[in-house]
């Protein structure tokens, strides 16, 4: 990779673990662009500020991972602002955590819309862009413990980070030869709005966080910065040689069975 500062580009930039990757890729020394939905842009513009205050540069762009325009011009405003791209981390994502039974068909596509194909069109344009620039890159996905082990009141959304997983794979495959490498992260329960949003599935917040904690084995629910620091060596020259990956990002990982013993809420 080109020894000029490099650029990276973070979709579902404006909270929860997009904001911590992009404060942490500005600190690595890279050049952050930020992006998420219009309803986010007073966020996305202060993140911006904070990252400039760091020294770095910065763009904000307003953009919607489902949309083909949206993210072609995404990818062709950040690389014509900031004069490359070099890190692309799709991470935009949504959930909604329900029983199977109660899952309608809406739920499903409105999940795979955002968490499938809006994965597949950031790894496309992100990929035509490096291959255009000719000097390798970096494209990091958001996948999920949910998409390497299915997970009960999460059907639509395991399913569809199982779908990062396999897009990670093949796109590693094709994307080497042209030094791009391609992998994803696998959190576990991370403490974002995402994970608020679902926690009334089991009652309050502080029962819902308990459970998950109880389900680590270091007993607490993870912080944006663990999967921060996961993406900074994924970006980073000491990761040229892994590809393909879903690096697990939890702790409870190492559980065969996750404990649901909770009343779920219906
Ligand atoms: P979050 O809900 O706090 O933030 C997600 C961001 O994505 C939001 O700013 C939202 O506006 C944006 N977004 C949603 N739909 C979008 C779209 N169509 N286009 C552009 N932006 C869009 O979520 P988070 O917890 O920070 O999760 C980030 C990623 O990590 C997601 O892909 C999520 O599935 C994954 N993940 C989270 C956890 C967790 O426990 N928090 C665990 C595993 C995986």
């Amino acid at each position: 990779m080109s020894t000029l500062t490099r650029v990276a580009l973070v979709t579902g930039a404006a909270q929860g673990i997009g904001r911590a990757i992009s404060l942490r890729l500005a600190k690595d020394g890279f050049n952050v662009a930020v992006s998420d939905l219009p309803r986010s842009r007073s966020q996305l513009e202060s993140l911006t500020q904070e990252i400039k205050g760091k020294g770095r540069q910065s763009t904000w762009v307003l953009a919607d991972v489902t949309s083909e325009p949206d993210v072609k011009s995404l990818v062709e405003k950040v690389a014509g602002d900031l004069g490359s791209l070099d890190v692309f981390v799709a991470n935009a994502g949504v959930c909604k955590a329900q029983s199977f039974l109660d899952t309608s068909v809406d739920d499903w596509e409105n999940i795979f819309k955002v968490n499938g194909r809006g994965a597949f069109l950031s790894y496309k344009y992100a990929a035509q862009q490096m291959v255009a620039q000719g000097k390798g890159g970096r494209i990091i996905g958001a996948s999920s413990v949910a998409g390497k082990r299915g997970e009960p009141f999460l059907a639509a959304y395991s399913a569809s980070k199982f779908a990062v997983r396999g897009l990670t794979q093949a796109a590693a495959l094709e994307l080497g030869q042209y030094g791009i490498t391609v992998n994803a992260y696998a959190p576990g329960a991370i403490d974002t709005p995402m994970l608020e949003g679902i926690s009334s599935i089991a009652g309050t917040k502080d029962e819902f966080y308990a459970h998950e904690a109880k389900n680590t084995v270091l007993n607490r629910v993870g912080h944006v910065d663990d999967i921060a620091g996961l993406v900074s060596y994924l970006a980073s020259p000491d990761a040229s040689w892994v590809t393909g990956k879903e690096v697990p990002c939890s702790p409870d990982d190492l559980f065969t069975n996750t404990n649901t013993t909770f009343q779920v809420n219906r």
